[in-house]
C-alpha cells in the first residue's frame, strides 16, 4: 500500500531533516508551511530554496516530492504577544518559558495540517518537534502531540498518524541523522539553506550555517554541530550516537 505524508516544513534545520526522513520512508510527500506573521521572513524564504536544491541534488527524492502549501495563519501572530511575532527582546517569563513561545502554535499547525491531509489523502503528518533539548514549549511535548493525534482522529473520523522523528534525539544526533539519510550533500544543504536564528540573521556565516550565534536557537544549533563534528573525529559510530548500530 502506498503511504503518503505531509511534512510541516518551516525552513529550519529540524523540519528540513524531517523532510528528508519522510522522503526516505514514504512513497509520496507534500510539505506545508505557515505564515503567522513571523518577525523575520527569512525562514519562509529559505523554504523554497531548500526544496528546489533538494529536488536538484536528490532526484529520487524529488520524484516523490509533491506540492508545497503555504497557509496564512496571520491571526495567530495578531493574538500572540511573542518575541517571534513582535519587536521584543528575547527574555524569560515568570513561568520559565522564553517569550519566543507562541501560544497554541503547534496545536494550530497540526490542526490545519490535518485538515489539509484529510483533503489531500495523506496518512501521516510529520513534525520536527523535540523535547530532548528544547526551549520548554509545552506544545512540543510527546504527550501533547499524542493527545492531539487522538483528538484529530476523533474529530475528523480519520486514522492519521503524527510522526516526530526528532522527539528523543538531541541536536548532535539531528546532524548525524541528516548525514545518515543523505550523506555530506544533505548536511551541506541543511547547513547552508536552512534558517534557525530567532533574530533573523542570515548574513553571518559559521561552520554550522547562518545566524547571529548568540540567540538560544543559534546556540543550540552551534553546540549540536560542534559536538557532532567532535564525535565524527572519534569515528563514524560515535558520531551516530543513539542512531548508531549496536555493537
Ligand atoms: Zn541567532
Amino acid at each position: 500500500m502506498s503511504i503518503s505524508a505531509l511534512v510541516l516544513f518551516s525552513g529550519g534545520q529540524d523540519s528540513a531533516t524531517c523532510l528528508a526522513w519522510a522522503l526516505d520512508r514514504y512513497d509520496a510527500v507534500e510539505t506545508v508551511g505557515f505564515d503567522y506573521g513571523q518577525r523575520h521572513r527569512v525562514e519562509l524564504e529559505c523554504r523554497g530554496a531548500f526544496v528546489q536544491q533538494l529536488r536538484e541534488r536528490f532526484p529520487a527524492w524529488g520524484r516523490k516530492l509533491g506540492a508545497d502549501h503555504l497557509l496564512d495563519l496571520g491571526l495567530l501572530g495578531r493574538i500572540s504577544d511573542s518575541a517571534l511575532t513582535a519587536e521584543r527582546e528575547i527574555e524569560f517569563a515568570n513561568s520559565g518559558l522564553p517569550n519566543t513561545f507562541v501560544p497554541g502554535r503547534n496545536l494550530m499547525f497540526f490542526t490545519m495540517a490535518a485538515a489539509l491531509a484529510y483533503r489531500r489523502g495523506h496518512k501521516v503528518l510529520v513534525g520536527g518537534m523535540c523535547e530532548t533539548d528544547y526551549s520548554g514549549y509545552p506544545d512540543c511535548r510527546d504527550d501533547t502531540l499524542k493527545s492531539l493525534q487522538v483528538t484529530l482522529n476523533l474529530g475528523l473520523d480519520a486514522r492519521l498518524v503524527i510522526e516526530t522523528p526528532l522527539m528523543w534525539i538531541d541536536k548532535q544526533q539531528t546532524w548525524a541523522l541528516a548525514r545518515s539519510l543523505g550523506g555530506e550533500a544533505l548536511v551541506d544543504l541543511v547547513r547552508e539553506q536552512t534558517h534557525t536564528c530567532y533574530l533573523g540573521d542570515h548574513r553571518t556565516h559559521h561552520a554550522w550555517g547562518y545566524g547571529c550565534g548568540q540567540c538560544p536557537a543559534c546556540q543550540l544549533r552551534s553546540k549540536g554541530h560542534a559536538a557532532w563534528i567532535a564525535a565524527l573525529a572519534q569515528g563514524p559510530r560515535d558520531a551516530l550516537g543513539a542512531q548508531g548500530p549496536a555493537s
